[in-house]
């Protein structure tokens, strides 16, 4: 799909010159301007004010060195990245990625779409991202430990529970998150709400751990429902095996689903007779050991080499749970030609452009991610809450709100697409509603 508009057009191309080497983010971008098509039409004050212009450029970009001490006696160097990309609407929230893939436009590109996500779950929460190019696998706890300290020694002085809140994603867990929020105490002094997705004991929210995988859930829910369907008897396939997987899985089962395939970055399990989730959590959550491990307990599973052949096995509806880019075109064309009808993304930009293009060519209900993983930094939201207001909720009522806020996202994505005249189209309705929220308080603000 091309740009139509000439001033979006001409505002694209000024992003490629400027992030020419940043590919990720350009697509994200790309995908958000597309949608935002229509409102520049019926919005000239939001053009007049500049206000596309500033949602395409951070706030600020933070890149730092991160020197810590392998076992070994040896100083290794990581570099630190923090983007603090929009404060239109709160304090920039958003993930830390520890993977060896990152770079700025990795940041960028999870920022941007942290901006509109965060503005869909109704919080008032800013959006940011930040990460670092260390490998966490195969690292001892106590590399773990320094790389976090290390890490933190520079990024405190840039956030602060009112400012920033940092958070989990890729590589970073519980226990990253915990080294982190020791080490900001002893640096600031402060012992509040300064990162999410805290341990229990010091400060985290009940469903903070389950949220993501939970909240796609019941977003793909109420979409399917909304279109005559449900989890109910159907197969599903969820990448990845991280927290978002493996709580998705456990959700969509309670739901009525038959799970029969599960993934890591090294290959894939096809288990016909349905997942058995206690194996997969004990492995990954557990032991912190390699999926392929759990053909050896269960001899009806296969195991195969490559994560993207898990799109060749025939399934109702897909939960991409993994990382970026993991669904092309080749992949969304299998997927539909074996029965495919619903995908519905737990991982940020999961599929290409041209794999979005075949679900929306082919009628298949497509949830966004930035509104149909949005669960886990609403829940983060939550916690920021609990945390200023010193008290902690139920397992229940933390739930019972994460339900509603994904009801509500589901319900204005599909009403933004209507009255957009694109009904159906929740990618559309997720990027302009997103977009209005921030739009107008970046428009009020002057900034
Ligand atoms: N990394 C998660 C995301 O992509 C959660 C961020 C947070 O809780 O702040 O939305």
């Amino acid at each position: 799909m091309a740009l139509k508009n000439e001033y979006l057009s001409n505002l694209l191309e000024t992003v490629k010159k400027r992030n020419a080497a940043e590919p990720e983010f350009i697509q994200a971008v790309t995908e958000v301007l597309e949608s935002l098509e229509p409102v520049v039409e019926k919005r000239p004050d939001l053009v007049e004010a500049g206000v596309f212009e500033r949602l395409v450029e951070p706030e600020r970009q933070l890149m730092f060195r991160v020197p810590w001490v392998d076992d070994q006696g040896k100083v290794q160097v990581n570099r630190g990245f923090r983007v603090q990309f929009s404060s239109a609407i709160g304090p920039y929230k958003g993930g830390i990625r520890l993977h060896p893939s990152v770079y700025l436009g990795i940041i960028k590109f999870l920022g941007f779409e942290q901006v509109l996500k965060n503005s869909l779950t109704t919080l008032p929460m800013g959006g940011g991202k930040g990460g670092s190019d260390f490998d966490p696998k195969g690292k001892s706890d106590g590399e773990i430990m320094r790389f976090c300290q290390s890490f933190m020694t520079e990024l405190y002085r840039h956030i602060g529970a009112d400012t920033d809140v940092p958070a989990g994603d890729i590589g970073t867990g519980a226990r990253e998150v915990g080294y982190m929020y020791g080490q900001y105490k002893r640096l600031a002094n402060e012992f509040t709400g300064i990162l999410t997705g805290k341990g229990l004991t010091y400060g985290g929210s009940l469903v903070r751990t389950e949220a993501t995988g939970y909240g796609l859930c019941y977003f793909t829910d109420v979409m399917l429902k909304a279109n005559g369907k449900s989890f109910e008897g159907q197969t599903v396939v969820v990448s990845g095996s991280g927290n978002v997987s493996i709580y998705a899985v456990e959700k969509a089962v309670e739901m009525g689903a038959k799970v029969v395939a599960m993934s890591d970055s090294n290959g894939y399990i096809h288990d016909p007779n349905g997942i058995d989730l206690a194996c997969v959590k004990q492995l990954k959550e557990v032991e912190r050991r390699r999926i392929k491990d759990y053909v050896d307990t269960h001899p009806g599973a296969t195991y195969k080499e490559g994560s993207t052949g898990i799109w060749t096995i025939p399934c109702d509806i897909a939960l991409p749970c993994a990382t970026q880019n993991e669904i092309d075109k080749a992949s969304a064309e299998i997927l539909v030609k074996n029965g495919c009808y619903c995908v519905s993304e737990g991982a940020n930009m999961p599929s290409t452009p041209e794999a979005i293009e075949v679900y929306l060519a082919n009628g298949v209900l497509y949830g966004p991610a930035k509104a149909a993983n949005a669960g886990g930094v609403a829940t983060s939201g939550l916690e920021m809450s609990q945390n200023s207001a010193r008290l902690s909720w139920t397992f229940e009522e933390v739930d019972q709100k994460l339900k509603n806020i994904m009801h509500n996202i589901f319900k204005n994505c599909d009403e933004t697409a209507k009255a957009y005249g694109m009904e159906g189209n929740y990618m559309a309705g997720a990027n302009i509603a997103g977009f209005l929220k921030v739009a107008e308080a970046m428009k009020a603000q002057g900034c």
